[in-house]
């Protein structure tokens, strides 16, 4: 019998549940071992001068990190995928591998905000100069590209207030001017949003969140097209930068459960936006599934599901009271837990700072709340989030 991932047409369990490493290379066992090596031995000396032997040391990759990043490219459809220690790790380093002093980078507006900080810092010490565009530029982002321009970095949807992008457009005019475009596709995950299938050259995935699951390892990955892998690799080998196989075996651990957690994360989610939608104290509710989002005909066109991280935003009234109003929902919260990073099993909350756009204002009725939805049971949650809301409602 064949290996069940080498037929394109599985379903995406079956590719979460088989793909990666094959039973049989280790005599059966279901998992592949986790290989804890920084020397890699020969058995004679023309072998070690051939360079031809599949391992030879440990930063450039053992079976347990090979079965995750064979895995990856399964889901992605990508050449090859780069596994590095943060999902901050697998923004800043295909921005390296690609940008030299005196070019020019496109980065939209409702970024991830350490992306920022880096492109603000380390990118602007190197030389390099960055543009921040409007989510919603569409084709229209033909008109910020220079001569130097040689990445378009998207996020879709964005940060904290999920605006959705048009990726085909914008990748088709950055694609005719020679620049790379890159994704930071960690919301929608490869089984919502197959980012390579969409015009995007390297897609970027937090594996800490959804792959991982479970709020206990930091891991970043970033896939590639075949025109783009060897750049991305060269970098990484030239950094040192590597992942070790104690976390790569936790994040291929949870990619078995990844889609029927995802399913009750985006089912979860959804419901409570809706019934969220018009409640007493709630302004807006910031989900592209919602009809009624501004970027909802484009996620339909694109996506095949929303996860379980979305916002809401108070009734603020008075500017002076929503710093006071917020923090009366969070202390409020017996169930959510006040923590940063989202993906895991427990549901969280988080009040966000939109202080850094530059293009985008902030939503102007009150303080945004970030929800991240967990594995608990939805009604669980919706009274927890109408306990902060009663909290928030009495602060005057
Ligand atoms: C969390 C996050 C990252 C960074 O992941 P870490 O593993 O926490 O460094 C990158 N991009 C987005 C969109 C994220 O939400």
């Amino acid at each position: 019998m064949a290996k069940p991932t080498d037929k394109a047409e599985l379903g995406i369990n079956t590719t979460l549940t088989h793909a990666g490493n094959d039973p049989r290379d280790f005599h059966g066992f279901v998992n592949p071992p986790v290989v804890h090596a920084s020397t890699v031995l020969f058995p004679d000396a023309k072998t070690m001068a051939s360079n031809k032997q599949k391992y030879t040391y440990g930063t450039h990759g053992t079976p347990t990190t090979d079965a995750l990043a064979a895995a990856i490219n399964a889901l992605e459809g990508s050449a090859g995928t780069m596994i590095v220690p943060s999902g901050l790790a697998a923004v800043t380093i295909p921005l390296l591998a690609f940008l030299k002093p005196g070019d020019h980078l496109l980065v939209v507006d409702s970024i991830y905000f350490p992306t920022r900080r880096f492109c603000n810092t380390m990118l602007s010490d190197l030389g390099v100069e960055t543009t921040y565009y409007d989510p919603a530029v569409g084709a229209g982002i033909e008109a910020l590209m220079k001569p130097n321009t040689k990445v378009v970095f998207t996020e879709s949807p964005g940060s904290n207030t999920y605006e959705i992008q048009d990726i085909p457009a914008i990748s088709e005019i950055a694609h005719k001017h020679g620049a790379v475009v890159m994704m930071d596709n960690t919301w929608a995950t490869p089984l919502y949003f197959k980012a390579l299938d969409f015009g995007v050259d390297i897609t970027i995935n937090a594996a800490t969140k959804y792959t991982s699951g479970h709020s206990d390892v930091l891991l970043g990955l970033v896939s590639a097209t075949a025109e783009h892998w060897k750049t991305l690799l060269t970098a990484q080998t030239n950094l040192g930068v590597c992942a070790n196989s104690d976390d790569c075996y936790l994040v291929l651990r949870g990619l078995r459960t990844m889609g029927v957690r995802l399913s009750h994360h985006q089912h979860a989610a959804l419901g409570l936006a809706k019934d969220l939608q018009g409640k007493a104290g709630v302004a807006k509710v910031l989900h592209p599934a919602l009809p009624d989002f501004p970027g909802h005909d484009l996620w339909k066109r694109d996506f095949k599901g929303s996860s379980g991280l979305f916002s809401i935003v108070l009734d603020g009234g008075d500017k002076d009271h929503w710093v006071a109003k917020a923090h009366a929902f969070l202390d409020a919260l017996q169930i959510f837990g006040l923590g940063y990073s989202w993906g895991g099993f427990e549901s969280l909350a988080v009040l966000v700072s939109l202080k850094d756009r530059t293009i985008i204002p902030p939503p102007s009725e009150g303080p945004v709340i970030r929800l991240q939805i967990g594995l608990e049971d939805r009604e669980d949650l919706m009274d927890d989030i109408e306990r902060g809301l009663a909290a928030a409602n009495a602060v005057s």
